[in-house]
């Protein structure tokens, strides 16, 4: 019999993965699902390995495998972006940006940056990372008719402060940073440009979006588990390799074991990305669409209405009306839906605990095969609980009915019948 406290632990488990996997909409934007295939991939003997420093240049031995893999990993994914150069030690997203910032930047430098109201992530600020390692940020200007950075005030800004980095990318991400015009006049000044895709690299992946490394960024970063579907991961992306090289011999500062067993799991999803990517990218962006069109006519404020509300997987809608996002983020959890509340971009920085937003994200429900019908009955469920005060435990019953039929991976790959799933536990058992 094991120990009381074990089968507390396995017990929470078992409920998050019942709740969670079978029970709950989720709509968190950064989130995702791995396929069959590269779960089982993911738990293997590397996860207890270390190979500091690069394939055929480690510090210790034992990596001759693990050194294939990397290899491999790297190549697949810089085909996929279509890059000369993948960086795929990282162990996160934030890591991926403390590499690409110490890279390019000193104690008491300066980086121009996206507000964090207008959707940057908190990496990218003096509270974040980049603060953490002595660099100052000064944010650039928001302009709320495009939903987008104020291209001709930022090169205005960039001529004058002169900043070391310019960073594009953000968290509520719904139409893509202008890198062409921003990074001409970086460079005009001797700046780095970093553009952090986090959340839409799936979304590149399969084309919808474009590459920020194709239009002049010097460095892209990126998580490889928000519309990537992936195991939780970091990665950087260039074509020049004065920054690959610079990254790359970077990269010991922040991470020793880069958490290896990852890798076969996320080069797996990136052939995933290869057969199903477009076809997956185009169903998010459709039911991005049809949810945030649905929201609005239940009559919920969706942001961004005079440019159709969004060209990513995020949807993003303005609750102050109905008791701010806090409350209504609580509300809908009641009911089993997930999401997070978010600040926008007129709220003050002590609106941050009440935000006046709701951010969803619709990639990890199409990855689970829904379509614009489902996110229609998605958003009127939304409606009854915000808008009509439904009773969200009444709501929470018509969730779990309609999650039933979408607990199957769609986009990626099954265990293969010939490989037969006791091979495959075979497998685990003996990587473990
Ligand atoms: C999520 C996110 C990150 C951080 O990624 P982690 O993998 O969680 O460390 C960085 N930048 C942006 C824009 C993000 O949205």
């Amino acid at each position: 019999m094991l120990p009381a406290e074990v089968l507390e632990v396995l017990d929470v488990v078992r409920r998050h993965n019942t709740w969670r996997k079978f029970e709950c909409i989720n709509l968190i934007a950064s989130e995702n699902t791995m396929s069959p295939l590269a779960k089982a991939l993911y738990v293997n003997d590397m996860m207890h390995r270390y190979a500091e420093g690069k394939p055929g240049k480690r510090f210790y031995q034992g990596s001759i495998f693990i050194d294939i893999l990397e290899t491999r990993t790297s190549d697949l994914l810089a085909k996929l972006f279509n890059v000369r150069f993948a960086e795929v030690r990282a162990i996160s997203g934030s890591i991926a940006n403390a590499i690409a910032f110490r890279s390019f930047a000193s104690v008491g430098d300066v980086a121009l940056v996206p507000a964090l109201q207008s959707g940057a992530h908190i990496s990218h600020t003096e509270f974040g990372v980049l603060g953490a390692l002595g660099i100052k940020h000064v944010e650039m200007p928001f302009d709320l008719d495009s939903w987008n950075i104020d291209v001709d005030k930022a090169v205005k800004l960039i001529e004058s402060i002169k900043p070391r980095i310019v960073v594009l990318g953000a968290s509520l991400y719904l139409f893509p940073h202008p890198t062409k015009p921003i990074a001409e006049a970086a460079y005009s000044v001797g700046a780095r440009v970093v553009h952090d895709v986090a959340h839409v690299l799936g979304l590149i992946a399969g084309g919808v979006w474009p590459n920020p490394v194709h239009e002049g960024a010097d460095a892209v970063t990126a998580s490889t588990h928000k519309t990537f579907p992936g195991p939780q991961g970091g990665l950087i992306l260039t074509n020049r390799e004065d920054v690959y090289k610079l990254v790359s011999n970077n990269v010991l500062t922040f991470v020793s074991n880069h958490h290896i067993h990852r890798l076969a799991a996320t080069a797996v999803t990136a052939i995933e990305m290869m057969h199903f990517g477009s076809a997956y990218a185009d169903q998010i962006t459709r039911n991005a669409r049809a949810f945030a069109e649905e929201l609005a006519s239940q009559g919920l404020p969706v942001v961004a209405e005079n440019l159709g509300y969004t060209k990513s997987h995020i949807v993003a809608i303005d609750v102050r009306k109905f008791g701010g996002g806090a409350k209504i983020a609580k509300l809908l959890e009641e009911a089993n839906i997930i999401a997070n509340k978010n600040v926008l971009p007129w709220d003050r920085p002590q609106d941050a605990p009440n935000p006046s937003g709701i951010r969803f994200g619709v990639q990890e429900m199409t990855r689970f095969g829904m379509k614009e019908g489902e996110f229609k009955e998605i958003a009127k469920l939304i409606a009854d609980i915000i808008v009509r005060g439904a009773e969200p435990s009444s709501i929470r019953r018509k969730v779990v009915e309609l999650r039933k039929d979408f607990v199957k991976v769609h986009y990626g790959f099954d265990l293969p019948e010939d490989l037969g799933k006791k091979t495959i536990y075979e497998f685990i058992e003996m990587g473990i």
